[in-house]
This record gives C-alpha cells, structure tokens and sequence, in this order.
C-alpha cells in the first residue's frame, strides 16, 4: 500500500486531465492513472480537432457550462502559452424546423447569444464552400472554433504535473473498493488510498462501475480527411468555418477548416457498436464513400481523394445528455461520462465542476440535467 491521497482520478483523457489540473492547482495532493499515455489515439479525445460552439443545439441548459469552458480554455491558453483554440465561428445548416437549427435558435434566444440568420441563397454567398438546399437556413453564430484535442489533455497534464501531481501512465486501475469515508484503489502495480475517486475512464467507464448505473454505448465512429477538388484557400476559416449540417431530418454532418492540405468530416452519431478494447481500428473505402456521397450533395469542393482517416469512440447515454455526479451509494466516488460525442467542449469546465465536487465546493452550475439517476 503507498501513501494516501486526497484524490485518485481514473483515466487522463479529456476530463480527467482537466480535473487534476484544477484539484492539483488547489493543492489537492492527487494521483491520476491511465490505461495508456495520453494524449493517445485510443479513446474519445484524439484526431486533431473539436467544435466548440455555445448556441446549444441540444438543450439551453448546457450554455453557462460551454460559457465556462470557453473562458477557461483562454486561460489555459494565455497560462501556457499554448495553441488550443482557434476561433473561427460557426454555421448550424438544415431545414428551419429541424433539431439543429431550432435547438440552435432555441438556445441563442434562452441566453441572448448573438447570432444571424441567413437564408440558403445568403449562406451560399457568404459561406460558398455549402451547397444548401432551398429550403434550407444557417444560424452563423461569432463565438464557435476548433479545439485541438491531443495540445488540450497535454497542456492540462502539464498543468497538473508542474503544480504536484502524480501522473501513472500504462497503469489501469482494475478496481477500487469503498473503504469508510475513502477508496482503495488497485491497479496491477499497487494499491492506494484516497479520499475520493474519480472515474473519468471514457468508453471504459462500465467496466469500473461494478453494477451498471445506467445504460452506455461504445460506438466507432470513423473521421476522413479529404483533399478538395477545388483550391484550397475555399476551406479556409473565413470561408468555411466550423459546421454541422442536418442533410436528412435527424442525420449530421460536420466539417472543421483546412489545416494545410486537408479537410476533414465525420458524420455524427450511426457508429456501429463496438468493445473499447477490440475496435477495428481501419476506416474502410464504404466508410469513406458514405461521407464523400453526402460532401457531393453538401460540400462538393470538398469531396476529393481520402488522404487519411482515423476511429475514435463515442460513449453515448440513451438521451445523449452526460452523466455527472456523485455514485449513488458510494458519495466519495464522482462518476463523470460526459462523452455522448459532444463532451470535449466542455472538458476544461468539467475538470472545474469535479475539482469542486471532489473539495465540497458549490459548482456554479445546476447540475440536475446532468444527474446520474434520473
Ligand atoms: C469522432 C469524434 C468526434 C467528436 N467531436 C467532438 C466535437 O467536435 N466537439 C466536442 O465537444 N466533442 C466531440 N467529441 C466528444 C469528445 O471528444 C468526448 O466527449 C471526450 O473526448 C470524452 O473525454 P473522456 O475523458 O470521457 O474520454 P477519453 O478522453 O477517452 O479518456 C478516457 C481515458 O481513460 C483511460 N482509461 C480507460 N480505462 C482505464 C482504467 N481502467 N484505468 C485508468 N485509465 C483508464 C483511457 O486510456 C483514456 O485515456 C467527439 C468524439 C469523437 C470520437
């Protein structure tokens, strides 16, 4: 048995970098483990980018915690001096009704976000890159950008690590047990003792929480980078910043601005089900043509040769909203599964919300929509 800790977290991707970020700079001693050495390409928090945009498409209640994250990310930044966000704004494409542009329209007026509005024919000209149907609209919303997911989880480790703590990479936890007001925890090097836990493993997740407390998906989803056929100054992110389109009722696409060469896109969602520790890793030449068909309809400049392609998971709760909170019968463990494929945003603001949790701070935020039990 080594020594005792104030908090073990289990798994550094996304969210458990960022909460030992916070808990270490608040002089918490902490000792975070992971299965790998993150950043890696085997979880959720790989592939070169992340959208973060504010008007919420799937529900207002998430709008102070993206606010949050935003300004912590400048921080991060501005602390670091690293290069994590990239401001570009962003486009919400479909049809009026559909659950894109309403949930956008409808999170942008809940909080008074600015905003436009612009017609299929307004889009094109401003955005000519799109290929919208007539009867489509775009909500352009200022305050959305590209998050770079590996310089995130490096530079909150980093943070962590110079402001004292621990870091055990290639060490999973294999279990923990609730010992009085604390937790053991073992993994196959050691034990330890810690007065809280948190579990923050990704799509591994079930596999620490003995008895399941809700149901989770591991799905694979698969992101191809194209070269356009067009030049490429046309991807640039003036021209073509952040997007995520409705292109059939319910069914999404999304696409980030050139870097270099390339363009990449992924469709969000319609994953096949997958084991986090047997996923075929190879995008076939089907997965890549799925997503060239619809950037022929949508983006045809775009809809060149495959120049690379990657697989990176999605841990999904039916509803799509996180799970967030204390377990039910085990206060001193905070479970956090904030992946349901839209969690990264949100990251530097979670590692706040589980540093508070962890210490018996009030979050700012309501926590309720997030709660583990519902
Ligand atoms: C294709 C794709 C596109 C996405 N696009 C966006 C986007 O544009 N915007 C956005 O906001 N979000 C997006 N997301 C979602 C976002 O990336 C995830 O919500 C987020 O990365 C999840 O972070 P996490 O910390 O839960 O998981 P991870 O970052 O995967 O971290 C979990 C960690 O736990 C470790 N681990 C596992 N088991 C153990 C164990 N037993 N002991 C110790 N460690 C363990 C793993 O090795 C891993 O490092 C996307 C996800 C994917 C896959």
């Amino acid at each position: 048995m080594s020594e005792s800790y104030d908090v073990a977290i289990a798994g550094l991707g996304a969210m458990g970098s960022a909460a030992a970020y916070h808990l270490a700079r608040r002089g918490q001693r902490v000792i975070g483990f992971d299965r790998f050495a993150p950043p890696h390409d085997r979880g959720s928090s790989h592939g070169e980018s992340r959208i973060i945009r504010v008007a919420y498409f799937e529900d207002p209640r998430y709008v102070p915690l993206v606010k949050r994250a935003w300004e912590l990310w400048l921080e991060l930044e501005s602390e670091s001096g690293a290069d994590l966000l990239q401001s570009t704004g962003g486009l919400m494409i479909g049809p009026r009704e559909g659950v894109l542009v309403s949930g956008a329209l409808a999170s942008a007026s809940a909080h008074g976000l600015p905003h436009d509005l612009l017609d299929a024919e307004a889009l094109a000209a401003r955005f000519p890159a799109h290929r919208p149907n007539d009867d489509d609209v775009a909500v352009w919303e200022p305050q959305a950008g590209v998050l770079d997911p590996e310089a995130c989880v490096a530079t909150h480790l980093e943070g962590a690590r110079v402001a004292g703590a621990a870091l055990r990479f290639d060490e999973p936890v294999d279990g923990w047990q609730a010992n009085g007001a604390g937790v053991r925890i073992a993994t196959g090097r050691d034990s330890y003792r810690a007065r809280r836990l948190i579990l923050a493993a990704g799509s591994w997740l079930p596999r620490l929480l003995r008895e399941p407390l809700f149901p989770l998906e591991i799905t694979r989803q698969p992101l191809v980078w194209f070269a356009p056929t067009v030049p490429i100054e046309a991807f640039d992110a003036e021209r073509f910043p952040i997007f995520i389109r409705e292109h059939e009722p319910g069914r999404f696409i999304y696409g980030f601005p050139r870097r270099a060469g390339r363009i990449k896109f992924a469709i969000h969602m319609e994953g096949e089900a997958t084991d986090p520790d047997q996923v075929r890793r190879a995008v076939s030449d089907d997965e890549v043509e799925k997503v060239r068909a619809i950037l022929r309809r949508c983006v045809p400049g775009a809809a060149g040769e495959c120049v690379d392609r990657a697989v990176c998971l999605y841990t999904s709760t039916r509803d799509q909203h996180f799970r967030l909170g204390p377990h039910p019968a085990h206060p001193q463990v905070l479970v956090a599964s904030c992946c349901s494929g839209h969690g990264f945003k949100f990251s530097s603001a979670i590692g706040e919300v589980l540093a508070d949790l962890a210490t018996g701070a009030r979050p700012a935020y309501d926590l309720n929509p997030f709660a583990l039990e519902r």
